[in-house]
């Protein structure tokens, strides 16, 4: 790179055309400049020395779409009192700058092997300390603002930054951010460790944003949102490919074996997991009444499975090793289902991945896909590879792998949020002046393709399921199969009604939440919030408020949108599946979401919403995820109970103007960590906690026989 540089700092574009504005700004006014497209620079921004100004204008060069690369480079001069950002849409093609790029291609090849898609390198040259950067498939903000960011809290300013952006055509490194930053001087080995700790915090792939309805959502059968309606969906994405790869191929399945890996081996009997992917592989949805029948081993065993044009017999459930789940070690997800195809001529594994509230990717068949399937884009199957929709169109023959959810319409394409965090959220409502509500149905809009009556009115219908399974709950006194739940939730609210003292929306929201995860537990009919094991929070709390406040229904519909979307949000840093990231990531989010519906019922502005959210995910931290027998009954269902006053007291303090401390995106990231830190016992494999106390293991002797019979070991 030092060809392109002159005392290390300026480009000769730069000289010719910046500096002059930067000795005029030094000599004169001290105004902040802008000018644009001379020669190669896109544009140049010099403004005061000062890191907000200068994470607004990196946020606001937006490079072309078309272009492969793109370059910002920002001079600072504290003592002079001005930061120069230089930007370049398209830097290869400039002549007068004869720019000679980083080696970025072999950057890309070095990431490919890489992890965490994220690198951090530091050395001394001549006296300056060198750091250097590399982070892969983020998203432009998150690079942008966290680098300038991080160097500002660390109170530590580089002489110049040079931030490459590459868009990659390789299948696993879609875009590549390679940032070198040159300071004046020595920085200490605490303070560089202390930075690559926040980047690698900070800097993290970007993940595509969903539906507000993958939060709050779907409506299904208990008892798991992840252990059921998600194995459910990998089954029947499972079932989309055989049937493709047998039509491609002439050559159909003729066995099919499920093997369950991690937290779907640990606690997936006590959620009907192999059922419910043996009912996936049926084709039935996760609310259809056959579904857990159709994947029951006796059912399979003896019927097999129906692929329409052809039948497979079934080779089992069975349980696959710790050793063999190492070769997923590096997903960051614990649900994992593997299905095993033989057919006359081959054998293939297709591997998926239950990522929360019932969302999935199917990440493997036999090698990784270059693009996770979630069950709600059209793929294709082609000579033993899965393709694209715009890779098939080169493929007449290419065989349709059709989505597993009907699209409610088509999303705008190539639609990005404007936003993947709290506060690039409230930046985004500050600059548009918009209120939050109308913030999600656009977004809402934009991703799916629906309209804001469709959207409210699938709001409404969730909440029509809310209330039932809240009453529902109430009035049924029915033990659960194991008789560990099932009459709690009558005698709370029995009690509440006689005692005035918990007669208010505390007392009722714990009858209604346990009342909740009751028909839960009974596999009735509930709306995953984020997830089944806590979807009792968000019904338990609204149905109180209504009872007490009477919102109009519109509002109650609105709040639900509020709730997802805060979630939603959330999701891009850490999914909401007990076995990925602990408790804390379902009743802690469920509590969290509660909080910020009730903000937004109580006219709470958005900031108030934001801070109810995230005061309830703060107090939610290490809560670890510990069920008895691996059922979603002890302790899930007391827990979502007792939660409904974290979220309540949650909405109460940040509407009374009590703010979190630590920003919204770092009780986030820190979720995450604690997340990715909290050993695997604790994460839904009923291997510790509450699960191995002595009354826990005799429920899961009690268990024992009828977990033996889904693997066939009896
Ligand atoms: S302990 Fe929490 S995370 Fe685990 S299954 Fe129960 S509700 Fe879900």
């Amino acid at each position: 790179m030092n060809d392109i540089s002159i005392d290390g700092y300026f480009h000769k574009s730069e000289i010719s055309y910046c500096l002059p504005l930067v000795e005029e700004r030094i000599a004169n006014q001290k105004v902040d400049k802008t000018f644009w497209h001379r020669e190669e620079i896109e544009e140049c921004v010099l403004h005061d020395f000062d890191h907000q100004k200068l994470e607004k204008t990196l946020s606001s060069l937006i490079p072309y779409k078309f272009q492969p690369y793109t370059l910002y480079r920002v001079v600072t001069n504290r003592d002079k009192n001005y930061m120069m950002t230089v930007f370049y849409s398209d830097i290869t093609s400039a002549i007068h700058a004869k720019v000679q790029l980083p080696d970025l291609n072999e950057s890309v090849a070095e990431m490919k092997a890489d992890v965490k898609g994220f690198k951090f390198d530091s050395h001394i040259e001549e006296g300056k300390t060198i750091i250097i950067l590399k982070s892969i498939n983020s998203a432009r903000n998150t690079v942008l603002n966290n680098v300038v960011e991080t160097f500002q809290k660390h109170n530590i300013f580089p002489l110049y930054m040079e931030i490459w952006y590459m868009k990659s055509r390789d299948k696993v490194v879609k875009s590549l951010y390679f940032v070198k930053t040159v300071f004046d001087s020595k920085i200490d080995r605490a303070e560089i460790d202390s930075l690559k700790d926040d980047f690698e915090r900070y800097l993290h792939r970007y993940i595509k944003p969903m539906s507000v309805f993958d939060i709050v959502g779907p409506s299904m059968v208990g008892p798991s949102s992840s252990h059921t309606a998600g194995a459910n969906k990998i089954g029947q994405i499972a079932r989309n490919i055989i049937i493709a790869r047998a039509k491609f191929d002439n050559d159909p399945a003729k066995l099919v074996t499920v093997k369950l890996l991690a937290s779907f081996r640990d606690t997936g009997p006590g959620h009907y997991t192999p059922s419910a992917i043996g009912g996936g592989l049926w084709g039935l949805e996760p609310d259809h009444p056959q579904m857990l029948q159709h994947g029951d081993p006796a059912f399979v065993n003896e019927h097999g499975i129906d692929f329409g044009e052809f039948k497979a017999a079934f080779g089992g459930y069975k349980r696959g090793s710790v050793e063999e789940e190492q070769k997923y070690v590096n997903e960051n997800n614990n649900n994992i289902a593997e299905i095993i195809v033989e057919t006359t001529q081959t054998s293939y594994t297709i591997t998926g991945f239950s990522i929360g509230g019932g969302n999935v990717e199917v990440r493997y068949m036999d090698k990784r896909l270059s693009s996770p399937i979630n069950g709600k884009e059209n793929f294709y199957y082609y000579n033993q590879e899965i393709i694209s929709q715009n890779e098939a169109k080169r493929h007449a023959e290419a065989v349709l792998i059709p989505p597993i959810v009907e699209a409610e319409g088509v999303g705008k394409k190539n639609y990005r949020m404007p936003f993947n965090t709290f506060e690039e959220l409230s930046a985004y409502i500050r600059a548009e002046k918009q209120e939050l509500i109308d913030v999600i149905i656009e977004v809402e809009k934009n991703l799916q393709g629906s309209s804001p009556d469709d959207i409210l009115s699938k709001a409404a219908e969730y909440w029509r399921i809310m209330k039932a399974s809240a009453k529902k709950g109430v009035r049924s006194s029915e033990l659960s199969l194991l008789k560990l739940t099932g009459k709690d939730a009558s005698r709370i609210n029995r009690y509440v009604h006689k005692n005035p003292l918990f007669n208010n929306v505390y007392g009722r929201a714990a009858a209604y939440a346990v009342a909740v995860n009751e028909v839960n537990a009974k596999c009735g009919v509930i709306v995953a919030c984020p997830t089944a094991g806590s979807c009792g929070i968000l019904p338990g709390v609204l149905q109180a408020y209504s009872e007490i406040s009477k919102p109009d229904r519109k509002k109650i519909n609105e709040a639900i949108l509020v709730s997802g979307f805060m979630g939603m949000i959330l999701f891009n840093d850490v999914t909401t599946a007990g076995a990925d990231y602990g408790c804390q990531a379902e009743v802690g989010v469920g509590a969290a979401m509660a909080a910020a519906a009730l903000t937004y019922l109580e006219n709470g502005s958005s900031t108030e919403i934001i801070q109810s959210f995230i005061l309830a995910v703060k107090n939610s931290l290490g809560l670890i995820c510990d069920p008895v027998a691996g059922l979603v009954e002890v302790p899930c269902v007391k827990r979502n109970g007792i939660f409904t006053s974290v979220a309540i007291t949650a909405s109460m303090m940040a509407l009374s103007g009590v703010r979190s401390f630590i920003s919204p995106d770092e009780v986030v990231l820190t979720m995450r960590e604690v997340g990715d830190k909290l050993n695997r016992d604790y994460k839904e494999t009923a291997g510790g906690g509450l699960a191995k106390t002595r009354d826990g293991k005799a429920v899961d002797r009690a268990f024992a026989s009828e977990v033996r019979r889904f693997f066939g070991e009896e």
